[in-house]
């Protein structure tokens, strides 16, 4: 019996597909790039190899290049146009007000790029607790003691918990430590896991009745 549901922001209440994702991923490489005084095209192939040891492309710059004012990188990187990139305005507003489940978020963002896409959606209220990336002192996803932090926060066993994010990596230690998780995968790429998927966070609702 699910009790309570855990979103990621990014890629997981809006569609991958909407451009949002991808113009944060240009910034991304392209802080890197400047930061560390290489090409787009060299930043953006060695971060996806950090990514894998440290999780994010923050905590890389961080560990191995010594970045030190990460409220300008985490500023740079989040477009603040919102409304440029983010659809389906009514339907997510309505899915979620629709969920009578409590609910929060863990996001590897910083708190003002959620408020932004939780206010352009109007569902700010619905969440609590909402944990950012520096309430997990820049050490965000896939480290344990974010998911340990949040798990001990709602105050329930794991195993009454659903937690949602588009990236199966980060979805992997919360599976292992007994909880429930949903990949959104918009496109279907490939799985290693074969968790539960939906392909939009619209089908949620539908998701949830059956479970
Ligand atoms: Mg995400």
């Amino acid at each position: 019996m699910i009790k309570h549901i855990i979103f990621d922001v990014d890629k997981t209440i809006y569609p991958d597909s909407c451009g949002f994702g991808d113009e944060m991923d240009r910034r991304i490489s392209e802080y890197a790039a400047n930061y560390i005084n290489t090409s787009l095209v060299e930043a953006d192939e060695l971060r996806k190899i950090s990514v894998k040891n440290y999780g994010t492309t923050l905590r890389w710059l961080q560990m191995e290049h010594g970045l030190t004012d990460t409220d300008h990188y985490l500023d740079f990187v989040h477009p603040k146009d919102v409304e440029n990139y983010l659809p389906n305005r009514k339907e997510v507003h309505e899915v979620f007000h629709g969920i009578n489940i409590p609910m929060s978020i863990l996001s590897n963002g910083p708190i003002e790029n959620v408020n932004r896409i939780l206010g352009f959606y109007d569902i700010s209220t619905l969440f609590n607790p909402i944990i950012d990336i520096r309430m997990n002192n820049l050490k965000g996803k896939p480290y344990i003691e974010v998911y340990e932090k949040i798990v001990k926060e709602i105050n329930l066993p794991i195993s009454e918990i659903l937690f949602v994010d588009d990236v199966e990596d980060y979805l992997i230690p919360f599976h292992d430590m007994g909880g429930h998780v949903l990949l959104v995968n918009e496109k279907s790429k490939p799985t290693k896991m074969g968790f539960d998927q939906i392909r939009n966070i619209i089908e949620l609702q539908d998701y949830i009745q059956n479970i």
